[in-house]
């Protein structure tokens, strides 16, 4: 499925870009949370994290650190969010693997409402995970 970022890719709709390579984009969110919102994306076109290639992963890996630190010196924060949505409930309106790199200035930055729970079994929960990535 073709999504707005697809248009920004094939350069249809323009951005503000800040980073590039052969394996990611990175550009200023339309709507920033605060000065700076930057969105880092993978050229290759995939809805949600768990889909990507590692490489286009590692690749991502690669440029963020780097574009955080340029964001943070340009605009004097120290704090930050890493954001990734992935799926309509958890609040992804773009499918297309994204993330955002939002500098926290003041009052301006990701608001989060954080609830946190207990965890009544977790050795159980951990080895099905571990079974899950050796399948
Ligand atoms: P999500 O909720 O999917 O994690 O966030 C999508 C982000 O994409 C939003 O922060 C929104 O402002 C941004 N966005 C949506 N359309 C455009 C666009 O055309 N250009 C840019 N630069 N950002 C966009």
């Amino acid at each position: 499925m073709s999504t707005i970022f697809d248009k920004i890719l094939d350069g249809s709709i323009p951005c503000h870009r800040v980073y590039e390579d052969s394996s990611v984009l990175a550009f200023l969110d339309i709507s920033p949370l605060s000065p700076g919102h930057t969105l880092v994306i993978p050229k290759r076109a995939a809805a949600h994290l768990h889909q990507l290639p590692d490489e286009d992963a590692a690749a991502l890996g690669r440029a963020l650190p780097r574009i955080a630190r340029a964001i943070l010196a340009v605009t004097g924060a120290t704090d930050y969010n890493v954001l990734q949505n992935n799926g309509a409930a958890a609040h992804q309106a773009v499918m297309h693997v994204h993330f955002h790199i939002i500098p926290r200035l003041g009052d301006a930055g990701l608001g989060i409402r954080w609830s946190p729970g207990s965890l009544p079994d977790g050795t159980t929960l951990a080895a099905s995970i571990r079974a899950a990535l050796e399948a």
